[in-house]
């Protein structure tokens, strides 16, 4: 039998590759939360803060809202809402919701749903209907990341939350870092980086950034977190799941690569100068780097607006 490394009794049920260690169940779920709880730090755990999660009901969303749920229970005048956002895709997106309201119901977490429809007037499969009669090739991911954001933003922004919280574990934050790096977008790599500092801006945190996905996953599945784990139809045509394949090869030959990708990164994004969004879009008032802001330029190109 081989043995967990940490209390070097229990049974080991994980072996993660970069550090060579074994977990056994317990110790592997306390070394994550305290891996997390480090990330965030004292400046974000404390009293006085209002944190909204966005929630998608998938297992990096959950696991994030379950760890900060658990580290602010105890903390006075502090509070965890959930943030869900529909972006109409048909098929996949409903069942994540029902699971996302089970889970802030399960854990008592206050919750609150926006759609796509309700904020600008369309799903986001009719966007890509529009996109494809209008011969405009760009991803779907491109148009819901962008929006998406946007609402969370403002939905954070209306119920005074100081941060907004988002599930991004390593495995995504590297992805992002080397699609900027390998497109040579400095200015979209700087923004990853950092929070823009802004009154209409809510700061943005992701507690899950140094936890690779099988680890999220496997402590989704320890601790019985039910998750929606189907694909959305649209992530197969992203250019982010073809670098996604190289970093896990890359990880398989050399481990610990993907969390040197985004330390390094780290480092470095200090260094890179970040445009200040001066003015506010003349469409739709939102604070913005040009005079038409980048949901404006979308709904604009496909003529919703
Ligand atoms: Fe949106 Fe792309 Fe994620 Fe699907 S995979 S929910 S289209 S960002
Ligand atoms: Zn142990
Ligand atoms: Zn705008």
């Amino acid at each position: 039998m081989e043995v967990c490394s940490v209390c070097k009794e229990k049974k080991s049920i994980y072996y993660q590759r970069h550090s060579g260690l074994r977990f056994c169940r317990e110790c592997f779920i306390k070394y994550i939360k305290k891996k997390v709880r480090k990330t965030l730090g004292k400046k974000i755990i404390r009293q006085n803060v209002k944190i909204g999660m966005g929630i998608s009901g998938g297992k990096d969303s959950l696991v994030m809202a379950y760890l900060l749920r658990e580290y602010y229970a105890p903390i006075p005048n502090s509070e965890v809402i959930g943030l869900i956002v529909d972006e109409g895709i048909e098929g996949f997106r409903k069942k994540g919701i029902e699971i996302a309201i089970e889970f802030c119901e399960k854990y008592d977490i206050p919750y609150y749903i926006a759609t796509f429809e309700e904020y600008i007037g369309c799903t986001l499969d009719s966007i890509v209907e529009r996109a494809k009669e209008k011969n405009i090739t760009a991803n779907p991911c491109t148009f819901c990341g962008v929006i998406r954001r946007r609402i969370l933003n403002n939905m954070a922004l209306e119920r005074r939350c100081n941060y907004l919280a988002i599930g991004h574990n390593l495995d995504d934050v590297a992805q992002a870092v080397m699609m900027n790096y390998i497109e040579g977008d400095i200015k979209k790599l700087a923004i990853l980086g950092r929070n823009i500092e802004h009154p209409k801006f809510v700061k943005r945190i992701k507690p899950l950034k140094y936890i690779p996905e099988d680890e999220v996953k496997l402590f989704a599945d320890l601790l019985g977190i039910k998750y929606h784990s189907e694909p959305c139809p649209y992530s197969s045509l992203s250019y982010r799941s073809e670098i996604s394949d190289i970093l896990d090869l890359l990880e398989e030959r050399h481990p610990g690569r993907k969390y040197s990708i985004v330390a390094g990164f780290e480092r470095l994004v200090k260094y890179l100068p970040v445009e200040k969004e001066r003015g506010v879009c003349k469409y739709c008032g939102n604070p913005s780097a040009s005079d038409v802001c980048k949901v404006c330029e979308i709904l604009k190109k496909l003529n919703i607006i």
